[in-house]
């Protein structure tokens, strides 16, 4: 393998996954990175080593960073995973499945390993419209945070060129999902699901599927992943939209 080194955030979901095959379609030597912080289930970082391995990585690194320690996330703590939620509720706010600054964690150790290798990219799959209210998903977080990987490092110091890349920034979820498609990701390998039974088997409730789901009958596709219940919306036409779609 040749080519320049990158970082790649991959937490096994859609998103990454297609963002370390844009990453791998420009032909840099993708290091993915996954964080074991505590999160409600591990079914994501299999994911993640799955998705690593079939498209190619260089190596798949998972980090262990406890965020039980300070709580506060439907995702690491004691809240329950809403479910079901209409499209004005998505729409209403920051969610309860929000990670205290969690992109801002995950980019700075992307930062540190990106700095050891001499990658000047790290790619992350964050997406600003078919989102759920995250405020460390805005690209003026990451237009920020590229301002602060310059400043904070000996690469940024001595070459001023790292670059927080984000493919997937403008997309639509069905957009997403066509680009992923044609460059060749398998999405029965990833795990989208924030509250999965223990089996792996995605709820099909949660705001993380629900945009899934969306995202997948607007691209005119079917989700290759089991779900416990569908919604009852997915068969809905065209004119019912959460929000951002
Ligand atoms: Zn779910």
């Amino acid at each position: 393998m040749s080519g320049p080194a990158a970082v790649v955030l991959l937490s096994g979901g859609l998103d990454s996954a297609t963002t370390l095959a844009v990453a791998r379609h420009e032909g840099y030597h993708a290091h993915a990175l996954s964080f074991r912080y505590g999160q409600r289930h591990t079914i994501e970082l299999e994911a993640a080593r799955r998705v690593a391995a079939a498209l190619g990585a260089a190596e798949h690194v998972v980090a262990d960073i406890d965020l039980r320690l300070f709580g506060g996330s439907a995702l690491t703590g004691d809240m329950e995973v809403p479910k079901a939620r209409t499209a004005d509720e998505i729409g209403d706010g920051i969610p309860v499945t929000y990670v205290p600054a969690r992109n801002t964690i995950f980019l700075s150790y992307a930062l540190a390993w990106a700095e050891v290798l001499g990658a000047r990219d790290i790619f992350i799959g964050v997406n600003a419209l078919d989102y759920s209210g995250y405020p460390d998903c805005r690209p003026e977080f990451i237009a920020a945070f590229q301002r602060v990987a310059n400043l904070a490092t000996r690469i940024g110091v001595e070459s001023g060129e790292v670059r927080i890349r984000t493919p997937l920034i403008d997309l639509t979820k069905a957009e997403i999902i066509r680009l992923g498609r044609s460059l060749g990701v398998d999405y029965s390998l990833t795990a989208t699901c924030y509250d999965p039974d223990q089996h792996g088997v995605a709820c099909g409730q949660c705001d993380a599927c629900l945009l899934r789901l969306k995202g997948f009958a607007e691209a005119g596709l079917s989700d290759p992943i089991p779900y416990k219940s569908r919604p009852v919306r997915e068969r809905a036409g065209p004119g019912d939209s959460y929000p951002n779609g």
